[in-house]
């Protein structure tokens, strides 16, 4: 097995050599697409060659929980690119999704998605979209970090960090200034998430003024999505938070003309994958009626970064054409603008025929170079002074008066720590809520050290044995700081 140094920063340098990748067909139309994509790589590049490897739905079912043989990340890690297929993630519990545990366990953090209408041969209301969304691809709710805690309540653990928030961000600007975009756009729900999306939103406005040369603007993602679907021409690169980002590209790809059109990089410092941003299409599987098109996008940004600028320009430009000439799948066939509706061999096949052709009316592609975009690494800067000022301690408890829970909480607590707030999903219910207000089984219960008294984390074992010797259910904590004097955690709503 050949092993090769992963860089410290995004480079070329273990791509030099790179003349093997690693495949995988995945599920649904995924072996299809693929054996049309390949059939098109093949006759362009014949110099590349291919470790397929098997993934998905067969090897879930085979009992492996995570979908992928250990031989298989061999391969992926041994090679270091994949080109990958959708794959079916079986329904219910016990299956986690190996899209997401391949691009954490690999370190793919960005999620390259760029859409564009290719008007007037596809048709679209939106003839100018042209999109790259940027999305954060390792943390965020797909932490998949989820509990239950009481009967009535599950929770699931958004984690957003600094480091994760920078490179990110950089790469975004950097990709910006590398592919001549002018503006890069940030999407976050920053007036409702203050610590967490706050901090995706700090970070790009601390990046965003490191690159003066490139526009930059903000909005909430959800006026953000509906401009987007709307005027798509206001917009140019845009840098989001892993699950809008799933959302918004999918949003983005299918009012350029068709889910099926666009293709994804999903890129690490030391491994990169590629794949079509929709999924296995199970409605379509075995009928030779899949676009193969998101795929084939796929393939020419692989080699776009493998630095084989003059095949992908070869791929894109037939591709190109073959879309001009209105040699259409059925997703997006039309009377008025194809001229043959194919399935997806044949859709390969006019592409494979139109290698070393350009298209006439779209601008042809002339990549140079490799597409793969550095950023500095993570520098870990100063800690701040962390003060410890308080404990939510979190209760399953089914009744249904906040003021009796309130009074069992304090007459519990030992001295020095006073009950200041409890409230029930977010909102304040003690002291002074509401009859209006909904109640679960869930508390959260906020206790902060009289000033006086001057009491330290270390009184939390106390604080818990007395609640739990008074039969309250405590299903966790989280302590509460402030950073360099600043709030690190949310006042409850109604507070
Ligand atoms: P989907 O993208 O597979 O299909 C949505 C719709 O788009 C369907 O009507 C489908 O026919 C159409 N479509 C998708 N790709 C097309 C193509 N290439 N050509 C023509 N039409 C196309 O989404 P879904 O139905 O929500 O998911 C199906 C399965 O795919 C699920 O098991 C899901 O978990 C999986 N999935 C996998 C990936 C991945 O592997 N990266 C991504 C998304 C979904």
């Amino acid at each position: 097995m050949i092993s090769r140094p992963a860089p410290r920063v995004i480079s070329l340098e273990y791509l030099v050599e790179m003349n093997t990748i690693t495949v995988a067909k995945g599920d649904g139309i995924g072996p299809e697409i693929m054996d049309a994509t390949l059939a098109i790589l093949k006759a362009a590049h014949p110099g590349l060659a291919y470790e397929e490897i098997q993934i998905g739905e067969q090897v879930y079912l085979q009992g492996n929980t995570s979908g992928i043989a250990p031989e298989a990340w061999d391969s992926i890690r041994r090679n270091r690119v994949l080109l990958k297929s959708p794959i079916t993630t079986p329904q219910g519990g016990g299956y986690k999704s190996l899209n997401v545990t391949m691009r954490k366990s690999l370190g793919l953090f960005a999620n390259v998605r760029p859409c564009r209408s290719y008007a007037p041969f596809v048709t679209t209301k939106h003839p100018e979209l042209d999109i790259v969304v940027i999305r954060e691809n390792e943390e965020d709710l797909y932490a998949g970090i989820e509990h239950q805690q009481t009967d009535e309540v599950v929770q699931c653990l958004k984690l957003i960090t600094r480091p994760g928030c920078e490179q990110i961000v950089r790469y975004a600007f950097e990709y910006a200034k590398k592919n001549g975009r002018k503006r890069v756009t940030c999407m976050t729900k920053d007036n409702i998430m203050k610590q967490t999306d706050g901090l995706f939103h700090a970070v790009f406005n601390e990046i965003a003024a490191e690159h003066p040369d490139i526009e930059s603007n903000h909005w909430i993602v959800d006026i953000g999505t509906a401009l987007v679907a709307d005027r798509p021409e206001a917009f140019d690169v845009i840098v989001i938070p892993n699950l809008y980002g799933d959302i918004l590209s999918d949003v983005t790809a299918q009012i350029a003309g068709s889910v099926g059109l666009a293709g994804s990089a999903n890129i690490g410092r030391a491994c990169a994958m590629f794949e079509a941003i929709h999924g296995s299409a199970p409605d379509l599987a075995g009928k030779d009626a899949a676009n193969p098109s998101g795929l084939i996008q796929a393939a020419v940004m692989m080699l776009n970064h493998l630095g084989e600028s003059e095949s992908a320009t070869q791929i894109q430009n037939a591709w190109l054409r073959t879309i001009e000439d209105g040699v259409h799948t059925g997703d997006v066939f039309d009377p008025a603008t194809s001229t043959a509706c194919v399935g997806t061999r044949a859709f390969a096949e006019a592409v494979i025929a139109r290698l070393g052709q350009r298209p006439e009316r779209f601008t042809p592609a002339t990549y140079a170079g490799n597409s793969a975009v550095e950023i500095a690494p993570y520098v870990r800067k100063e800690r701040k002074r962390k003060t410890w000022v308080g404990v939510d301690v979190f209760v399953d408890w089914p009744g249904d008066r906040p003021d009796e829970l309130a009074h069992q909480l304090q007459a519990a607590a030992p001295d020095g720590m006073e009950l200041v707030m409890v409230t029930n999903r977010g909102v304040k219910v003690w002291p002074q809520g509401f009859e209006e207000t909904f109640l679960t089984d869930h508390w959260r219960c906020r206790f902060q050290p009289q000033a006086t008294r001057g009491a330290g984390p270390a009184i939390i074992p106390e604080l818990l044995a007395g609640q739990l010797a008074a039969g309250l259910d405590c299903v966790k904590t989280e302590n509460l700081y402030e950073f360099d004097g600043v709030k690190g955690y949310s006042l409850g709503q109604g507070q």
